[in-house]
């Protein structure tokens, strides 16, 4: 450890906020809570699926230094993610220690599942953002992508979320020839509970590399076929922010996540941080430093030298699996 912190303190000034050679400045982190799920989506993991033995998880202590170290340097908003999130055994636990320390925003993102039994956690600790994974409002098309009938009951909770308050964002990975024909369904389904619903692009990662190209449907192809039957309005969003959106006529809020047609590399401001603690710069980089049982002063470095890690360029498809690193 000691020789490789020596070659990295002279290499690296180390910098009061976290702003790489591009001037991408780090303000979001994607932070995942197991790696476990309740579902099988297909493109996501396998159903014989295996996990991390559970004695790798960051502490909910653990979360809360590391956060906060960041914090220190600019980070701005944490989303949490997995995996399934809301699986992780301690969630109120680490939801409460997040919740205290001084954050612009904390997210979740989540199937819903078992979203009923933690409105409470989420509502009592600021954590109003949720994202709620939908492909389809079909029964029979959910479970195909799934592996998983439990539709009804995400549906119940969605609605039992939007009627408390929170704001949702819906998820959907469109699919040419298994969920493309409800995209209309869902938008209004959207629109009926006061939802946005985004719209994303099957990604070349993991599992999904197998049948990507063959179910890929880019966003622009999407939004010329809901512009048929609607007429968008588009809607200023930040620099960093992953989707471009709409408004429509139909008084729903549209976004498209299209991280393969029109990657957002080059205004990118999120790193990752898996439940074993490798915090990596991409999502599309296998390659991250675990920094489970560094020191804080270690850490310190670990950051400078993730700042030179961020590509700027979109990497090509990757083998890694998306809920092991945290999507
Ligand atoms: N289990 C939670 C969920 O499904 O919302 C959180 C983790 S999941 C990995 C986060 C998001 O990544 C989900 O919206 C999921 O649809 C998306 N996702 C997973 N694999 C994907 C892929 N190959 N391409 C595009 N999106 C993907
Ligand atoms: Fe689970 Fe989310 Fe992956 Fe689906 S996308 S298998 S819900 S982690």
């Amino acid at each position: 450890m000691f020789s490789f912190l020596c070659l990295v303190e002279l290499a690296l000034p180390m910098s009061q906020t976290l702003v790489d050679n591009y001037g991408r400045r780090i303000r979001k982190l994607r932070v995942s809570l197991t790696d476990q799920c309740n579902l099988r989506c297909h493109y996501c993991m396998p159903v014989d699926a295996t996990f991390l033995d559970q004695s790798s998880y960051l502490s909910y202590q653990e979360y809360a230094e590391i956060i906060g170290e960041l914090i220190a340097l600019g980070l701005e908003e944490v989303r949490l993610t997995g995996g399934e999130p809301l699986l992780r055994s301690n969630f109120t636990e680490i939801v409460r220690s997040i919740g205290q320390l001084k954050l612009k925003k904390i997210g979740l993102t989540t199937n819903g599942i078992v979203l009923d039994r933690h409105l409470d956690t989420l509502g009592g600790n600021n954590v109003l953002d949720l994202n709620v994974s939908l492909d389809s409002l079909n029964a029979k098309t959910f479970s195909e992508i799934t592996h998983r009938n439990c539709l009804n009951t995400i549906l119940r909770n969605l609605e039992l979320a939007s009627r408390q308050g929170f704001k949702i964002k819906l998820n959907t990975v469109v699919m040419r020839g298994i969920n493309d024909r409800e995209i209309f369904d869902l938008i209004e389904y959207a629109k009926r509970w006061e939802m946005e619903i985004r719209f994303l692009e099957i990604m070349r990662i993991g599992y999904a590399c197998r049948h990507q190209e063959k179910t890929f449907i880019s966003a622009q192809e999407l939004l010329a076929k809901i512009q048929q039957k609607y007429s968008l309005k588009p809607i200023q969003s930040a620099l960093d922010a992953t989707a471009f959106r709409y408004s429509t006529s139909c008084g729903g809020i549209i976004g498209f996540i299209a991280s393969e047609s029109q990657p957002f590399c080059g205004h990118c401001s999120r790193w990752r941080l898996s439940v074993d603690g490798t915090l990596r710069a991409c999502l599309l980089k296998n390659e991250g430093i675990n920094i489970r049982n560094f020191s804080s002063l270690e850490r310190q470095h670990v950051y400078q030298q993730l700042l030179g890690m961020k590509p700027y360029l979109r990497p090509p498809e990757v083998s890694h699996a998306m809920h092991q690193i945290g999507g």
